[in-house]
């Protein structure tokens, strides 16, 4: 039996994600009057793999697990891009996170092209050995596409370096040591410093960013972040060192809210005993609907997709809302947004400190030199830092919002890239 496909609850019924993406996109080539021919390039994935895995249970049955990786693009290098565990992935959405995965590569500059994968599975009623099992089926099933010059993959929702250990290992049985066909790994296995808190102090830098230019002062701000994983809550936690206040986070099980600020600490603590914030009694209880529409100055959506669309966008009041996730606003509530006068930070350059310290981890592995910390926000942060001031500038030369001029600076790399290759 095939493992049970649950739609994401929050799906924006009327535009799938992938729709969601190239609708952006279409805008954007609109606006630089892009060439036919590189529409057609980056609006279809090069490849699509669908897995089926059958794996055995704890209970001694076996069950299939429907798996996929899409490569988006490999213009700008190899593939790169997360595998995300969740019981509502389906070919649609990593379709549209593996185009998301270019454009983000492209417009931080790093020398990739654009990847994701997944598996319909819910991790948490999987035990740790069936979750080995199944990464290590997958793994064997795609040992043809996965390869450090080839399709990188690395950690997204669902999964963690526990996952990407399991990945290097069964890889590394098939064709030899090869730590760099994985980033996301654990620090023992050729992991790189920083790369867990790194798509969190991402998101922080960006916001920071944008407090600047926005003349904004950091102490008075509030800030809502609905998503509390690994994303979420290091983007919570590093706000708040920067003097933000942090008056609202949630999960899946809801959420908790202090007008005087929250300590996040304490909740990442709690969430680490307890598995969620449920029942967490330092603070009054919110639901993640309410989150989304309170008075704030900063929202920061990190959980899924589509959570914010055509059904609540007209009640939101935050002024700066900045994407941890990929994709959380849908293509349609965009407009909305905009006619509110919200600026947002798009998810291809907020969440983009991930994979750039996913870069670096590959560097070290191709050359067996290993960074401290303190060096991996050295070469990261000018990256981010760059990357939002060129597509500030390119928001005020076309007049346009974040999100396009994001997607502007992305096509525009990736055109430059298909032209100079020539192999029409
Ligand atoms: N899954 C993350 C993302 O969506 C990281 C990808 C990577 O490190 O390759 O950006």
């Amino acid at each position: 039996m095939a493992e049970v496909k649950t739609p994401m609850s929050s799906k924006d019924q009327k535009h799938s994600p992938f729709e969601s993406m190239l609708a952006r996109f279409h805008a954007a080539a609109d606006i630089i009057n892009l060439d036919q021919r590189f529409r057609d390039v980056l609006s279809a994935p090069e490849r699509t793999m669908i897995v089926n895995l059958p794996v055995k249970l704890d209970d001694g049955t076996t069950r299939v697990f429907e798996g996929y990786r899409v490569i988006h693009s490999t213009v700008m290098g190899p593939s790169k891009g997360g595998i995300r565990f969740a019981p509502f992935v389906d070919l649609d959405e990593v379709k549209a996170l593996a185009g998301w995965m270019t454009f983000k590569c492209a417009l931080v500059g790093l020398p990739y092209g654009g990847a994701k994968g997944g598996i319909t599975l819910n991790p948490k009623v999987r035990s740790e050995d069936e979750l080995e099992r199944i990464t290590r089926a997958y793994t064997r099933a795609l040992k043809d596409v996965f390869g450090e010059d080839s399709d990188i993959p690395a950690p997204d929702m669902g999964t963690n370096n526990r996952v990407m250990a399991w990945i290097f290992h069964e890889y590394s049985r098939i064709f030899g040591y090869t730590p760099g066909v994985v980033t996301g790994k654990p620090l023992h296995l050729g992991g790189s410093k920083g790369r867990v808190p790194a798509t969190g102090w991402g998101v922080m830098l960006t916001t920071m960013k944008a407090i600047e230019r926005l003349g904004w002062k950091p102490s008075e701000l509030r800030v809502a972040v609905q998503g509390f994983g690994n994303v979420g809550s290091w983007a919570a936690k590093l706000l708040q060192d920067q003097g933000v206040k942090v008056v609202a986070v949630s999960d899946h099980t809801g959420g908790v809210y202090s007008d005087e600020g929250l300590n996040v600490r304490e909740l990442v603590r709690y969430v680490k005993g307890n598995g969620s914030l449920a029942g967490y009694s330092n603070a009054s209880s919110i639901t993640n609907a309410e989150l989304l529409t309170m008075d704030l100055d900063i929202l920061i959506p990190a959980a899924i997709e589509n959570v914010i669309n055509p059904s609540n966008a007209n009640d939101v009041k935050a002024k700066l809302i900045v994407e941890g996730a990929n994709g959380p606003i849908s293509s349609e509530a965009d407009s909305i947004i905009q006619e509110k006068g919200i600026l947002i930070i798009p998810d291809i350059l907020a969440n983009a400190g991930g994979v750039t310290v996913s870069y670096f981890e590959w560097v070290q592995n191709r050359r067996g030199h290993y960074y401290s910390e303190e060096e991996i926000r050295e070469k990261a942060a000018p990256i981010m830092s760059d990357a939002f001031d060129r597509v500030w500038d390119k928001r005020e030369k076309h007049g346009c919002t974040m999100r396009l001029a994001a997607y502007i600076e992305a096509i525009e790399r990736l055109a430059t890239g298909i032209d100079l290759e020539g192999n029409f």
